[in-house]
């Protein structure tokens, strides 16, 4: 079981020390492995503030070049560097104000596994593809053009794009069979079952249905996870989900 908290351009050093300050008394479980995503400007300081404790700090984005002429743009050969076990790409944040296409997504997402860092890759449809009866199609599409060689150690995202930051949620159905169709996609491509987190609204009311979802392995979390409280209660959501399903 995996929970990613994905803090996009929200909360600073104040802030990262206060939510730090509340996780240091927390008990925390081998079977749930939590990842933190901050902005890149502290990813640094968030890693120093957790490292006694059993989370990993990521980056939310990075580029396709270890080294050279790119202004603004953020290394993955640094992001391991500084201490970070995983990286977010292709975020639909990315893709829209970004125009990060699949093609560059792929790349991105290729020059993180070279570099040893487990790339979470984002895919998800928009509206009307859902409501057309193509995020499938849409989806799988995604897929196919931005996965890299080598991810078996990597992880999927499903973030319908209407979902994020909106409280809507696709329905039970909707979300397995997505997931059923990624893992199937994934495993016909690499040959290996890797785990498959939904994303998009997650919170404290709809945290246990979703993780009810068979297909569900972790979720990824933007605004519900900005609060050390909120953002232990779905990981504590996430252990008792196990715990109840006899999952060790
Ligand atoms: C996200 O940004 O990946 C996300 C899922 O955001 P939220 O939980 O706020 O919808």
């Amino acid at each position: 079981m995996f929970i990613a908290a994905n803090w996009k351009m929200n909360l600073d050093k104040r802030l990262i020390l206060e939510f730090s300050n509340n996780l240091n008394d927390f008990k925390f479980s081998n079977q749930v492995e939590a990842c933190i995503f901050p902005p890149m400007t502290y990813v640094d300081y968030l890693n120093q503030l957790v490292s006694k404790l059993p989370i990993s700090v990521g980056g939310q984005n990075c580029h396709y070049k270890n080294f050279g002429a790119f202004t603004g743009e953020v290394s993955p050969k640094f992001l391991q560097d500084t201490g970070c076990e995983y990286v977010i790409v292709g975020h639909s944040e990315r893709r829209t104000f970004n125009n990060e296409n699949n093609n560059e997504i792929k790349l991105r997402a290729q020059s993180a596994v070279d570099t040893n860092l487990k790339v979470i890759l984002c895919v998800g449809e928009n509206l009307s593809d859902r409501k057309n009866g193509h995020a499938s199609e849409f989806v799988e599409k995604q897929l196919l053009e931005c996965l890299p060689n080598n991810f078996e150690n990597s992880l999927i995202a499903y973030e319908p794009i209407w979902s994020i930051g909106t409280g809507r949620i696709p329905n039970y159905y909707e979300i397995n069979e997505m997931h059923e169709n990624i893992k199937k996609i994934i495993l016909q491509t690499i040959n290996k079952e890797i785990k498959v987190l939904y994303g998009g609204s997650v919170n404290l009311a709809n945290i246990n249905n979703i993780l009810d979802i068979p297909n569900v392995d972790g979720v990824l979390v933007g605004g519900a996870s900005l609060k050390a409280k909120d953002f232990l209660a779905i990981y504590t959501a996430a252990v008792k989900h196990l715990q109840k399903n006899h999952i060790t």
